[in-house]
């Protein structure tokens, strides 16, 4: 069977990378350490960072309750399409953020979710969550199983996914636990890694179990806070293919992937702060989130052509050409903590995702058109013909429903009604 692939644009609008800011509540430390909060969640779509404190009238005296050495507070408003404050549960972040994406990849577009911020911030507990309460990554599984099953009339479903790593620039498989994987462009497959093993999930709850297994052999297990897990990206990917039932010579085939991903910590990765001691830490620096900021601000830039994009500065964004800008639907989940003690991390965190809503892309749905071999047009006509006894039985049964004695019992009451009126 030869395979061409034809890029039918569903759509020729270019769409904004969709960004949203979760805001953790405080944590014990930052309680006890009296540190402030420079985050204040106005309402859904603002937040204002380094908010201008109250300001106290006593008589005519006016006092400010702050120290008068302290610089002016930056009272710096953000407008995203979706702020999250300390109460939003994991429901409402999948319901607002990922819930959409899927849409999305039933369409047959590349997908991407990902979460970013410093160390501590949220994205392990955003995307993976607790077995208690399941992050983004489980949701969005079991949602695409329900709206698998509520399309197998019509359409026929192959699903597969796979875990990786992404550490000191070595990719890992975390699911056979192998590594490092050597990444490749394929023209037709598109990004290619060498070696990943894929699998096929029995249930959302299957999956569930994959990432947890995957999680220990995770360079550091993600809930440990400490720089080294902080350097790791963990990046699952699902894959799904999906056929017309309807038997056809060019049955149309959809081939979709999309990518859930929690990154590294951003906290030493963030250029503005990369003077002095920081630094001085440069052969730490993790360079696919410096590159994956690049390629954001390349994206993000209307100035910068297509072959300007730095994908290939290192091995996440080379992993993710196919699914970032162009051809795909993203959404960044920005995370932050609201306590002064994170201040410069939020502070930058914010800006980031500030800039990552100018990043367009085209949406452009990956629809293959199979065309079939002359030994395959048997088979089709034997489907065909199954097909067609199928639809017979059903209209029999459909015509059985509505002739039955209480169907027509209604039907008579109806018709009498009308008459007397
Ligand atoms: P990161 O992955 O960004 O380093 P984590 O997700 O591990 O951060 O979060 C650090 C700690 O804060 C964890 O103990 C986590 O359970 C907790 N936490 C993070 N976000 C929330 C939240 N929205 N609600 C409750 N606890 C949270
Ligand atoms: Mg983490």
């Amino acid at each position: 069977m030869s395979v061409i692939y034809s890029i039918a644009t569903a759509s020729n609008s270019r769409t904004n990378v969709g960004v949203v800011v979760r805001v953790r509540p405080v944590n014990n430390s930052e309680k006890l350490g009296g540190f402030r909060n420079v985050v204040q969640v106005v309402d859904s779509h603002m937040l204002i960072f380094d908010p201008k404190e109250d300001e106290t009238f006593f008589g005519s005296q006016r006092v400010r309750n702050r120290n008068i050495n302290k610089k002016a507070n930056k009272d710096i408003t953000f407008i995203f399409d979706h702020v999250f404050n300390e109460t939003s549960t994991q429901e409402e972040i999948f319901e607002n953020t990922t819930k959409g994406v899927l849409d999305g990849l039933m369409n047959g577009f590349n997908c991407t979710v990902f979460a970013y911020g410093a160390t501590g911030a949220g994205k392990t507990h955003t995307m993976l969550g607790s077995q208690y309460d399941p992050g983004v990554m489980y949701r969005t599984m079991s949602e695409l199983f329900k709206r698998m099953d509520d399309a197998k009339e019509e359409k026929e479903f192959s699903v597969a996914f796979s875990y990786l790593e992404v550490y000191n620039e070595q990719v890992r498989d975390l699911l056979a636990n192998v590594g490092p994987l050597a990444v490749r462009e394929d023209g037709c497959k598109g990004v290619v890694i060498q070696g990943l093993t894929m699998h096929q999930p029995k249930s959302a709850e299957h999956i569930l179990q994959a990432l947890d297994s995957g999680n220990r052999n995770r360079t550091q297990h993600p809930t440990d806070m400490n720089a080294t897990s902080s350097r790791s990206h963990a990046v699952f990917q699902v894959y799904l293919r999906q056929k017309e039932k309807t038997a056809s010579l060019n049955p149309n085939v959809c081939i979709a992937k999309m990518s859930l991903i929690d990154l590294a910590g951003s906290e030493r990765a963030s250029a503005t702060n990369a003077t002095g001691a920081r630094l001085r830490e440069g052969q730490n620096i993790n360079r696919s989130l410096l590159a994956l900021g690049n390629v954001i601000n390349a994206l993000a830039n209307p100035k910068s052509k297509k072959s300007h994009i730095p994908y290939r500065d290192s091995k996440l964004t080379r992993i993710l050409k196919d699914s970032l800008g162009g051809n795909c639907r993203t959404v960044m989940i920005a995370n932050v903590s609201p306590s002064s003690k994170s201040y410069d991390d939020s502070h930058n965190t914010l800006k980031y995702a500030n800039r990552a809503k100018e990043i367009k892309s085209s949406l452009k749905s990956n629809v293959v058109s199979l065309d079939s071999h002359i030994g395959q047009y048997a088979l089709i006509c034997e489907k065909q013909q199954q097909e067609i006894l199928q639809l017979k039985q059903k209209l029999k049964e459909y015509e059985a429903k509505n002739t039955a004695p209480e169907a027509l019992h209604t039907i008579s009451l109806q018709k009498q009604t009308e008459f007397k009126r």
